[in-house]
């Protein structure tokens, strides 16, 4: 019975198409089979009839498929890979999208969150297509919300009315539009709605007479003028008379007693040779004339507005268009399809809206600001943004690319230096995961957390970016600026000079002869390699003489592993207290640590211009990481045990690797541990040789 109901609607399908759309219904209907909408019905009745919507607009087969498949992913056995591998690809992209919407809820109460929320919705939709398949299943569903219950009635028609009818009459979907905004209205305010549909119904037996006179005046006029013209009386849908009482506190009769009227003519000379025939039938009322097809409205629509007195002083307001017009006008975005139906050439869905965007632009070229009026509709359907929830369900809207940093930075700067992890949907996830559309993301931040370098890899935002960088930029001189004092320091005893004998009237010398702007300055440049210690010393100390060549044995500087940035503890050989170390001055970062045997700075030992003394602080309070690899007997619970034996010496964990030894009686496992010092790893690999599955155990350094 459905299926010669669909047949009758898409026969403007080739065979080959109307075939793929009949399979997809007994997909369909197989899938759905034993479930009942709550009005009784079958469930298959209700993705036909969002299928019948489509076709009346002619779209593709794709789309009808996708109408009839849409809630099988969802609310059956059915899987999107079965879809996809009988229906193709692009089918199941549509389906995927139209459930995607299904998922999220409009919940918040906040007004300004719904433009946000209609723009999150186009933006995950991507296809155009996804949008017209989801305002077909919302106009069925609200065309049977009276077997729902009635709170729930009331949630689907708020939704209706803040979400899904201003996004259909943004994209000049005029018909839908005014049946979502009308069925909203009627479930929203029950009571209002009767007693207006009630006096409209009274009134119109009234209107007949006049509005029969003046179709009759009209047409007589205008066949005298030679304008071929069809020409049609029409109502307000009832929200809109509403609207009407309420924003211009007016009288239900001074808004219906206003007469609307529509001319269609062939082309754009003829909508102005109407205009001046009408004009000259009655008199125009001044200030209500609207030239909308030299000023497009955003959505594309094209009209001429005017409003006359009537018989009896009666205004009449009337729309003249082509009839190109009016099918942009009650179709919208989907008049593409109507048009252009059976064409090979435009069978992509992105290709065909850009078509549409085309043919709305020639349209609009002859007005002046083209452009301007393609990104406003671009941005609309295709925006470069993403819409995300907060944990209080607010949206807020990122470019396209953040992530969880992004997002930390825009709520405030502080959940930004101090963010350290992030949930998405609940789920804990890396704080450079790019978000999507419709995420809920939760920032976790810890008082002691700040940003770090990496973060500038992955941030888009120019305000996260200017964030971390400022950040670093002050902790990093800072923490230079330290480091280089004890450099100098360290230099000036060398050159047997005590720091404190250095008066401020030859620092401020030395400033001006480098001219720089601070003594912090210089010692930062000493700190990060850019200027050597033992020159500044020098030229502290000499005043312009001659200064000494010859190569004194300086004192150390201490470590204490906590001096942030401007010291770093080599990844390669991971030093750790009680491992004699030396420093390598790196260019622009500062010092680097490493153990005296690691082969990375084998090259630079024998130069002691390359390297700084440096030895630990024995007061360090910190814990540090240090690589062990252990080969194992590859027996269940090995890893356990060995895991018990670090737990046992008070070591952390923090990774662990493994890999199968040849022939897999063996395994190797590399642990990088948290210990305070190279007494406290000696005690967790003594322990761990106890272990008898552990064949082997040794510090590794690469
Ligand atoms: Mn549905």
């Amino acid at each position: 019975m459905h299926l010669a109901e669909l047949a009758e609607h898409i026969s403007y399908l080739k065979p080959d198409d109307v075939a793929l759309v009949e399979k997809a219904y007994q997909f369909s209907k197989s899938a759905h089979a034993g479930q009942f909408r709550k009005s009784g019905d079958p469930y298959i009745s209700h993705p036909v009839a969002v299928a019948k919507l489509l076709a009346k607009w002619h779209l593709d087969a794709q789309a009808l498929m996708a109408a009839l498949l849409h809630d099988v992913v969802e609310d059956t056995p059915a899987t999107k890979q079965q879809v996809s591998e009988q229906f193709g690809k692009a089918v199941a992209e549509l389906v995927d999208g139209v459930s995607k919407l299904d998922r999220i809820e409009f919940q918040t109460e906040a007004h300004a969150q719904a433009e946000k929320f209609r723009k999150m919705l186009l933006a995950m939709a991507r296809d155009v297509r996804v949008i017209l398949i989801k305002l077909a299943d919302r106009l069925h569903n609200m065309r049977t919300l009276d077997s729902m219950a009635a709170e729930k009635r009331k949630r689907i028609a708020k939704e209706t009315l803040e979400i899904y009818a201003p996004i259909a009459n943004r994209l000049g979907l005029n018909s839908v539009y005014q049946e979502l905004d009308d069925l909203s209205f009627r479930y929203l305010f029950p009571t209002r709605y009767r007693v207006l549909a009630k006096a409209v119904k009274a009134a119109r037996g009234n209107r007949r007479a006049l509005v029969e006179k003046v179709l009759e005046a009209i047409q007589g006029k205008l066949q005298d003028a030679g304008v071929e013209a069809g020409v049609t009386g029409r109502e307000k849908h009832l929200n809109s008379i509403y609207k009407k009482m309420q924003g211009k506190s007016l009288t239900f009769s001074e808004v219906y007693d206003i007469y609307g009227f529509r001319v269609i003519v062939k082309d754009v000379p003829a909508c102005y040779l109407a205009l001046g025939v009408l004009h000259g039938l009655y008199k125009p009322i001044p200030g209500k004339f609207k030239d909308y097809i030299a000023i497009p409205k955003g959505n594309g629509y094209q009209s001429l507005h005017t409003t006359l007195f009537g018989p009896y002083g009666t205004p009449l307001e009337v729309q003249i268009r082509t009839q190109d017009m009016h099918k942009i006008a009650e179709a919208g975005v989907a008049s593409h399809w109507l048009y252009k139906a059976g064409d090979e050439l435009a069978n992509d869905a992105q290709q065909k809206t850009h078509q549409w965007l085309q043919s709305l632009l020639e349209i609009q070229s002859e007005s002046g600001d083209a452009i301007e009026f393609l990104e406003h509709i671009k941005i609309d359907l295709f925006p470069d943004e993403v819409y995300v929830f907060t944990p209080k369900g607010k949206i807020m809207a990122l470019p396209r690319g953040a992530t969880a940093v992004d997002l930390a930075y825009n709520v405030h700067t502080d959940i930004g230096n101090r963010c350290v992890a992030v949930k998405i949907n609940d789920e804990l996830a890396p704080l450079r995961m790019e978000l999507r559309n419709g995420d809920r993301v939760e920032i976790i931040t810890a008082p002691q957390a700040h940003p770090n370098p990496a973060w500038l890899n992955y941030v888009v935002t120019g305000k996260a970016r200017a964030h971390i960088r400022h950040y670093l930029k002050t902790m990093h001189s800072e923490e230079a600026a330290a480091l280089g004092e004890q450099l100098l320091n360290q230099a000036l005893r060398a050159l047997k000079t005590e720091p404190s004998a250095i008066d401020e009237a030859r620092w401020t010398e030395l400033l001006r002869e480098n001219n720089v702007k601070s003594k912090a300055e210089i010692l930062a440049d000493i700190g990060l390699g850019k200027r050597l210690n033992l020159v500044v010393a020098r030229r502290l100390l000499a005043s312009g003489e001659s200064v000494l060549t010859e190569k004194k044995p300086l004192g150390s500087i201490t470590i204490r592993g906590t001096e942030g940035l401007a010291v770093q503890l080599a990844q390669c050989c991971r030093p750790i207290p009680g491992d004699p170390i030396l420093g390598v001055i790196n260019k622009g970062k500062g010092l680097i640590i490493h153990t005296h045997d690691c082969p990375a700075i084998a090259q630079f030992r024998a130069d002691p211009d390359k390297w700084v003394d440096v030895e630990w602080d024995p007061e360090t309070k910190k814990l540090f990481d240090v690589n062990i690899k252990l080969v194992v007997a590859n027996q269940r619970g090995v890893l356990a045990k060995v895991a018990a034996g670090i737990a046992d010496e008070n070591a952390n964990i923090e990774n662990v690797a493994m890999e199968e030894e040849d022939g897999s009686a063996y395994a190797s496992m590399i642990f990088t541990l948290q210990v305070e010092d190279r007494d406290h790893l000696a005690r967790v690999m003594r322990g761990l040789r106890q272990i008898p599955a552990v064949v082997r155990i040794a510090r590794v350094k690469r």
